[in-house]
């Protein structure tokens, strides 16, 4: 796979990739604002016949062992949930990301996305929870930045489920600013060990966890990474949280005193902990949007059953117009979502293929390769946690009063869903680490954005072109996004960290133009008949005018900010050309229809 630019789709004919946009070499972090529209971006469609074959293994698991015990699993059942663990363990997929050596199956970023969407498709927000903390914060950290002793003493019991992880950063003081542990440790008097004590909140796994990723503020040294055993004097569980959802996982507080752990279990550097911590959620982030894409398609499809069941005014009320746009927009988001998440694994995939397995710091630059694409793991979450609460809400108003019954899935998935805006950093620190980045960027000239916002004018797309009007209209607000980034880091400087309203709205024009494209795109790569269904082109029209819709809104409250100033009273001419740019030449009803008929002959989401 490339996503730099070069590509041999046919549309490429009609919108032929400018040279002077198309960065050379390995795919860079943020760098699709500054690629045409038409690039070639990894899909699901590309996946391998192994990670089909994986796929439909863990699907089936999904179905036949998590779906039929959904509601066990809500009650907090400690036991079934572990047992369901060993079950997937048996099966290689909590070794997905532990090299084969140390007892897992070292595979791709693409086949670790797929396995926790497909086990999402069992409907159990508080197992994929209990999985995603230990495949994920409870393990990668070991994988990352291990010594070959931790690897060999540790990976095995995590890849077989022998010992359950957990990470444990968060503290009553400390929650999105973690510069500031109250956690303490200090060298034991014989040299030996270190001392730990403080107390941890909100601790995923806490209560069956065999193993904990702690950091605290070592004496002189700053915030350090240790492997805590659970069997070590001194440490203690509080009782589970009484939480709004996701109940069937374990949240407790993690007590530490005078807790003695062996010189030889601090994890990298000693002041090292800040890049082990951030890397670790890195990955959290996307595979939560992973996760989420898995819980959106399983809640459409007992969505729309119901829909066509239920009969109100003479009439399943799936057929009402308002009914058909919820589902719509639920097909339309979800979509977005998959072409996003499988854009960023792909990218990861890319990056990493390219490094030697080999080489002693393999590992490393593995985990410099994933932190390269930081923005788009945060698009991931931010997108995945979204979609997932707007398809959720879809899904308890269209279940009308049932959605708000308990005896319905929708509540449940409306309560369990709303963590995931709030944890692996909250959404708004997630928007931060996007404009952030890319502030960063500009600064460093590691973007050309400067070069990017002076090529603002708007291609000529031949209208029959295949998705000309798509093309045209996602390269206007790709240059509108560029533009206001720019614009705003001219203004703002550094302190554009400080200007979170104008920030957040960066951030949401680049994500939406990072699905936007990333749908378009997919859809572009279809075979010629595929392309031109009517199903397909409502799909790209309204993934196009989702974004649209946004990025208008965007444009028009970023109006006093380029305002402000003689520079930006400049390019207010310009984003007006840019705006006017984007227009519907359909009419969104009658897509909406196309669409919605369809996902009713199938009883659900089609587009894996
Ligand atoms: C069910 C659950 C499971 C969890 N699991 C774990 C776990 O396994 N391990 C672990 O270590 N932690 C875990 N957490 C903790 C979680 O990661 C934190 O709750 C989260 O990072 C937010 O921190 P906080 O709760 O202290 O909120 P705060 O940091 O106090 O934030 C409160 C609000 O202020 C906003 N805010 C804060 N700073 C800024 C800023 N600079 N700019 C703009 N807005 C800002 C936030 O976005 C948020 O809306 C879990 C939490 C829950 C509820």
């Amino acid at each position: 796979m490339n996503d730099s630019g070069t590509t041999t789709l046919d549309a490429e004919k009609a919108t032929p990739p400018r040279p002077s946009e198309a960065p050379a070499g390995p795919p860079v972090g943020g760098g699709f604002l500054l690629q045409p529209v038409v690039c070639d971006v990894f899909t699901r469609e590309r996946f391998s016949e192994e990670q089909r074959e994986i796929e439909r293994m863990v699907r089936e698991f999904a179905l036949e062992r998590i779906a039929p015990q959904r509601e066990e699993l809500a009650a907090h059942n400690g036991e079934l949930t572990l047992e369901l663990m060993r079950e997937v363990a048996e099966l290689g997929l909590t070794g997905v990301d532990i090299p084969e050596q140390y007892g897992g199956a070292g595979l791709d970023k693409t086949t670790s996305a797929l396995v926790v969407e497909a086990l999402a498709l069992g409907g159990s927000a508080s197992w994929v929870v209990t999985f995603s903390c230990h495949v994920g914060i409870g393990t990668l950290p070991v994988v990352f930045f291990g010594d070959q002793r931790q690897k060999e003493r540790y990976l095995p019991k995590l890849a077989s489920v022998e010992y359950l992880g957990a990470y444990a950063l968060t503290e009553p003081g400390a929650g999105s600013d973690i510069s500031g542990l109250a956690t303490k440790a200090r060298l034991a008097d014989d040299g030996e060990a270190f001392l730990l004590s403080g107390e941890k909140q909100y601790i995923t796994n806490g209560s069956w966890a065999h193993l904990f990723i702690v950091f605290a503020d070592l004496e002189g040294e700053g915030n350090t990474a240790f492997i805590v055993e659970r069997d070590s004097p001194g440490l203690s569980t509080g009782a589970e949280e009484n939480k709004l959802g996701i109940r069937g996982s374990s949240t407790v507080s993690l007590v530490l005193d005078q807790v003695r752990v062996p010189k030889e279990n601090v994890l990298g550097a000693l002041g090292g902990g800040m890049p082990i911590a951030l890397n670790s959620l890195n990955v959290g982030r996307y595979k939560l949007g992973a996760a989420d894409l898995g819980g959106c398609k399983q809640l459409l499809g007992v969505t729309t059953r119901q829909a066509l069941d239920r009969v109100q005014f003479g009439q399943p009320i799936a057929f009402f117009e308002a009914v058909r746009r919820k589902f719509a927009d639920m097909v339309v988001r979800t979509f977005l979502l998959d072409s996003a998440i499988y854009r960023t694994v792909g990218l990861m995939d890319q990056r990493i293929s390219a490094l030697d397995p080999q080489a002693d710091s393999y590992q490393k630059q593995v985990t410099s390769a994933l932190e390269e694409f930081a923005i788009e793991a945060s698009i991931g979450k931010i997108l995945g946690s979204e979609t997932m609460f707007r398809v959720a809400d879809h899904a308890v108003q269209i279940y009308g009063g049932n959605g708000f019954s308990e005896e319905y899935p929708p509540a449940e998935a409306y309560r369990d869903c709303r963590i995931d805006r709030i944890f692996e950093g909250t959404n708004e620190i997630n928007r931060m680490v996007i404009y952030g980045y890319y502030l960063k960027k500009a600064l460093m000239e590691e973007l050309p954005l400067r070069q990017g916002a002076r090529q603002w004018r708007l291609p000529a797309v031949p209208g029959d072109a295949p998705l000309a009007w798509e093309i045209g209209a996602l390269d206007a607000a790709r240059r509108l996004t560029v533009k206001c980034l720019f614009e705003a880091v001219s203004l703002y400087g550094q302190d554009l960290r400080n200007a979170q309203v104008v920030g957040e709205d960066l951030a949401d024009l680049a994500i939406g133009y990072f699905a936007a494209s990333a749908a378009v795109n997919r859809i572009l790569r279809l075979d010629d008949k595929l392309r031109r269904s009517s199903v397909y082109r409502a799909l790209a029209r309204l993934s196009t005018a989702t974004f649209l819709e946004e990025a208008w809104r965007i444009g028009f409250r970023l109006r006093p900010m380029l305002f402000a100033d003689p520079i930006g009273r400049r390019a207010l001419a310009d984003l007006d050309s840019l705006l006017a740019a984007m227009h519907l030449p359909f009419d969104p009803v009658d897509e909406i229809r196309v669409l919605t008929d369809d996902l009713y002959e199938h009883g659900g989401y089609r587009f894996d």
